[in-house]
């Protein structure tokens, strides 16, 4: 392809031109009465209006995007994440258009779009799941009857749900049925779709996910595990590369059956396989992400990959470039999503200008983001101002890095989430890798409430820097 329209805004709209620039391939932006000068919009070579800043007008205006592609003469439209990414409808009218989609087929979108079908699917491949319902919800009575066997609490999912959104968790047998009713109709109104399942609720998970690619031939690679456990509101904040618990023969379970997941849906492009742990190292199939995700650049350092360049790759439908032998890990990586919020006050949306706006720069320091400084946060997208990320030979000097790198981030105007960050960083649970999806609600909120006295706080600091040399002098030995 020589010429490409990114379908996006913000900080990938401007990863993935990084890597049109550097392959040589004209890059074709769209943007928002919002975005009239946003980076991306000066960074690509040509772009076009599209509507009023709200995504309905704008970005998610199918029409209008692919009208722009045609028009600019754009061979292929890429998503990047959001927005459209995961809309099957649109990759089918992006083919029938006669451009490339840059991402999946429509089928396994569709197929993986659906939490239901997509158990459904990997089903035959004996990949671990998640003990619960694997149809929808009909009959209460029934459902009650499952709930028990699984045993209390229990989680109730909406099948079309996303983004943390649709799961509810249920404590005690005599909350089921009334919850019932809310999950079916909450999941009618946020996503269209009633259906609902019941999954047993996995009281202290990991989350571990891995990143696949496949080609158009049927061949396949997994790019290790990304662990994103630090979550609020089910959403991840920070991501690692790899895990710090993960043992080789695991990792490599885990890549097989990842594989296994994206064959059952005959997946290619970039994608990936999300997946819970218990406290015993027992790891079950969550879902499966059939875009580039956001925490995709932890991947790309310790792999020394292009992630986007890939994706472009298969596209075109040639074959994968190695194969998994070829596939190494080197390194530690981090990356701290920088929100808009403010993690003081249960990490509430804190748009405004960016006063002030100075970025850390060094080695082993990426910071992927799509502001300047003056510019306003817009109200009407995802709050995130950029992914800070930091990489080093271990685990540690990763730490250290991403510790160094907030210190030199300054960001006057909004709230961000880097306290939360220096935070995380500094304790002791995360040093040792020893934590779950629930950092937040135990360690976090307390000392953001201003619950923990001041000498506890220094003596967990100090804790934390004695670990840190700890681990270190064990490391050299
Ligand atoms: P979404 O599609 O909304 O991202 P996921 O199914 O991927 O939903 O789950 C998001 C997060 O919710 C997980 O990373 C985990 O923190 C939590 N979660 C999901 N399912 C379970 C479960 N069965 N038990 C405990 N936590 C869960």
């Amino acid at each position: 392809m020589r010429k490409i329209l990114v379908a996006n805004r913000g900080e990938i709209a401007c990863r993935i031109f990084r890597t049109l620039h550097k392959l040589g391939i004209q890059s074709v932006a769209v943007y928002s009465d919002a975005d009239r000068d946003a980076p991306h919009v000066v960074m690509a070579h040509e772009a076009v209006h599209i509507g009023r800043a709200p995504s309905s007008e704008s970005y998610l205006n199918q029409e209008k995007i692919i009208q722009a592609a045609v028009r600019s003469g754009a061979e292929g439209i890429h998503p990047g994440y959001g927005f459209l990414s995961e809309n099957a409808q649109f990759a089918q009218a992006v083919q029938d258009a006669g451009l490339v989609f840059i991402g999946p087929s429509p089928h396994s979108i569709r197929v993986m779009g659906s939490k239901l079908e997509a158990k459904a699917a990997v089903k035959k491949y004996s990949i671990p799941m998640v003990p619960g319902t694997d149809e929808a919800i009909g009959d209460v009575g029934e459902a009650i009857s499952i709930a028990r066997e699984i045993g209390f609490p229990v989680l109730i999912k909406a099948s079309a749900g996303g983004g943390g959104k649709g799961m509810r968790i249920v404590q005690h047998e005599r909350e089921f049925e009334e919850s019932l009713k809310r999950a079916m109709s909450e999941a009618e109104s946020a996503f269209g779709d009633p259906s609902v399942f019941i999954e047993k609720y996995i009281a202290s998970p990991r989350h571990i996910e891995i990143q696949i690619l496949g080609d158009q031939h049927g061949n396949y690679v997994h790019f290790f595990e990304r662990e994103c456990s630090v979550q609020r509101r089910h959403q991840k904040v920070i991501e690692e590369a790899p895990s710090a618990i993960l043992t080789p023969e695991l990792r490599e379970k885990m890549g097989a059956d990842a594989i296994k997941v994206a064959k059952s849906c005959a997946y290619f492009s970039t994608g990936t396989v999300e997946f819970l742990m218990d406290e015993h190292m027992r790891y079950y199939f969550l879902e499966m992400n059939t875009r580039l995700q956001v925490e995709h650049p932890v991947t790309e350092l310790i792999t020394g990959v292009d992630l986007v360049e890939l994706q472009i790759h298969v596209a075109e439908g040639k074959r994968l470039p190695f194969g998994q032998e070829d596939v190494r890990m080197n390194g530690h990586a981090i990356e701290l999503r920088v929100y808009a919020e403010d993690p003081h006050e249960n990490f509430m949306p804190s748009i405004g200008k960016l006063v002030k706006y100075e970025r850390p720069e060094g080695e082993g320091i990426r910071v992927d983001d799509g502001f300047d400084e003056g510019m306003d946060i817009p109200i009407y997208y995802d709050p995130m101002i950029s992914k800070l990320i930091s990489y080093g030979p271990d685990r540690y000097a990763a730490i250290t890095k991403m510790i160094e790198a907030i210190r030199r981030y300054h960001i006057r105007g909004p709230k961000t989430t880097l306290p939360f960050g220096k935070f995380v960083m500094e304790s002791p649970a995360f040093i040792q890798g020893d934590f779950d999806t629930h950092f937040v609600e135990k360690y976090w909120t307390a000392f953001a409430e201003e619950k923990i006295p001041a000498d506890v706080l220094r003596g967990a600091a100090l804790l934390s820097g004695k670990l840190m040399e700890a681990h270190r002098s064990k490391l050299k030995q």
